[in-house]
């Protein structure tokens, strides 16, 4: 199957037209990043795709197209947060009834799809509730979470779903990291692993709370770091400053260690694991392989 339509310079939604033409489209997926509207754009331009019955997807000229991208077919359901007390909030009760409704069957088509906007308003008893769907969805369901960032999420939510980070426009620019934010929060930390108290790394590694772009950006960096300090303590090779200070503190050993806990610490980020625990883990196997 062809899919048109979509920005395939934008990796995400490269990865998004892939699942689609693929056939084999995840039951549910989040969307993160970009803008509001994009990410709204985004859905019901995968809406279109997966019920309209073109060869190259999505038409844009079939009924099925047409209603989906119009925002009234009867088997795309968009919820928007409710308003309480001014504030946005995905309500327990109002998560229960997405529920029940997602369990009655299409009236159209052979799926339902069931869009949250602005899923980070789920609290985490929102979340809970919603995740008894998530976690036995009839088999005509398909769920896709539109959110700010996944950083709110629980991990049990997490774990069930596809998450695609759409990058490259403007409220992305404002919260991305700089690679120099990236290589000055890895030097803090090597330098933290310099010092005997263990409450330095603890206090450089503070800089990730909140910030899972930061970490991800920042663990190539310390990658470096360690392997430049591995090559000036083997080699003798030409270092840094800082380099050359953690190739005499850090044994051969350590310094593998090191590396070895970065792959570690990524394979999590990229599993989206939950932030809080694995800046907790960087500590933790850090301090034990720089002892
Ligand atoms: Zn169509």
């Amino acid at each position: 199957m062809e899919v048109a339509g979509f920005e395939k310079r934008d990796y995400a939604e490269k990865l998004i037209a892939d699942a689609v033409s693929s056939g084999r489209f995840p039951h549910a997926v989040l969307i993160e990043g970009g803008s509001p509207e994009r990410r709204t754009d985004i859905a019901r331009r995968i809406s279109a795709s997966l019920l309209c019955g073109g060869e190259t997807v999505p038409c844009g000229s079939c009924p099925a197209c047409k209603k989906a991208l119009g925002g009234y077919h009867p088997d795309v359901l968009f919820h928007t947060p409710e308003v309480i007390s001014k504030k946005p909030v995905y309500s327990v009760d109002q998560i229960r009834e997405i529920r029940d409704d997602t369990y009655i069957i299409p009236m159209e088509a052979e799926i339902k799809i069931t869009v949250l906007s602005e899923s980070q308003y789920m609290n985490r008893a929102a979340q809970n509730a919603f995740l008894k769907v998530l976690e036995e969805p009839p088999e005509f369901a398909v769920f896709i979470l539109l959110a700010q960032t996944k950083s709110v999420f629980l991990p049990t939510i997490l774990s069930r779903v596809t998450v695609y980070t759409l990058s490259g426009d403007a409220e992305r620019e404002e919260d991305g990291v700089t690679a120099q934010e990236a290589e000055s929060a890895a030097q803090d930390i090597a330098r933290a692993l310099l010092s005997d108290s263990a409450f330095e790394l603890v206090k450089a590694a503070g800089v990730f709370d909140k910030n899972a772009p930061l970490l991800e950006a920042a663990l190539p960096e310390m990658a470096g770091i360690f392997m430049n300090a591995l090559k000036v303590r083997y080699s003798g090779g030409e270092g840094g400053e800082l380099e050359k200070k953690l190739s005499s503190a850090l044994s051969r050993r350590a310094l593998l260690a090191l590396i070895e806990s970065v792959d570690t610490l990524t394979g999590e980020i990229k599993m989206n694991a939950n932030l809080n625990l694995t800046v907790t883990r960087l500590c933790t196997l850090f301090k034990s392989a720089a002892d």
